[in-house]
């Protein structure tokens, strides 16, 4: 590392005394300095590479995902998934314009496996702070801030995300209340904080689980704006590798309509 860009590291460190005392001894050229470049710089390196291994950690601990799991457990060729947009998606590109995933399926279909695995991605390889919230708790918790009288931190802290993940929408009903504090949500979210929404329902029931046609249109209408739809199937997994083999995947199936 030539000492400008020591200088530039100690000081993204926050090590600003070091960092003056750097750039004096680098213009005096000291010959003590010269001799301890080296080492300088494998010490810094160490430290830059210890921060990011605790930031790495640090963020899947936060991120809260169920379990963790990445893209090569997951078998392609035990599923009807579109391949080359989850291998597209997984490179975390979608976040940068904060375009909104959503992942539609049975039970059992990968759903909640590939929402995990390019979030675990966008935390290891692109250093993105992850927020994943089962949608029923994450509802809950919406109204208990409302009853306390304090809406709006969580949708502040969230906005803050670079990637959100709603697990399970329309696998348990909520209340008309729940549903619009959802949509607020979202809405502030929108062209800010990338979505993930997994779901085992088509677009057309959405209504049903937000419990008012004309919100769930506009929600609709924001969160498809930019987004890339992933269809899983209906064909379970987990039931298809403990039932007998005679059932094997058949590709030809078409996937669940919209
Ligand atoms: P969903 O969220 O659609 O209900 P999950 O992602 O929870 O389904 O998948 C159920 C289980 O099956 C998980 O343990 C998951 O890792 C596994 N699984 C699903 N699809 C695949 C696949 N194609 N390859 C490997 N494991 C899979
Ligand atoms: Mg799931």
């Amino acid at each position: 590392m030539q000492p400008e860009a020591m200088v530039t590291t100690l000081k993204s460190l926050k090590l600003f005394g070091m960092a003056q005392a750097i750039e004096e001894l680098a213009t005096q050229a000291s010959p003590a300095f010269l001799n301890a470049q080296s080492i300088l710089d494998s010490l810094l390196k160490a430290e830059l590479a210890e921060r990011e291994v605790r930031s790495v950690n640090y963020q899947m601990k936060i991120a809260r995902f169920p379990a963790y799991r990445d893209l090569s457990g997951f078998d392609f060729a035990q599923s009807v998934v579109n391949e080359a947009l989850v291998r597209h998606l997984h490179r975390g590109d979608f976040m940068e314009s904060a375009h909104n995933i959503v992942l539609i399926g049975g039970p059992g279909t990968g759903k909640t496996h590939l929402a995990t695995a390019i979030s675990v991605q966008a935390i290891m390889h692109q250093h993105r702070r992850v927020r994943f919230f089962s949608t029923v708790d994450l509802v809950n918790a919406l109204e208990q801030e409302k009853i306390a009288g304090k809406p709006g931190q969580i949708a502040q802290r969230l906005c803050h995300a670079d990637l959100v993940i709603l697990d399970e929408l329309g696998y348990l009903p909520f209340s008309q209340n729940g549903g619009a504090l959802l949509f607020h949500l979202i809405s502030k979210l929108y062209e800010r904080t990338s979505l993930i929404i997994t779901t085992n329902l088509s677009f057309s029931e959405w209504a049903a689980v937000f419990g008012d046609p004309k919100m769930t249109t506009a929600l609709l209408d924001r969160l498809t704006h930019h987004c890339h739809i992933v269809e899983t199937g209906n064909e379970s997994y987990r039931f298809r590798n403990s039932s007998t083999k005679t059932n094997r995947e058949d590709k030809t199936r078409k996937p669940n309509s919209i």
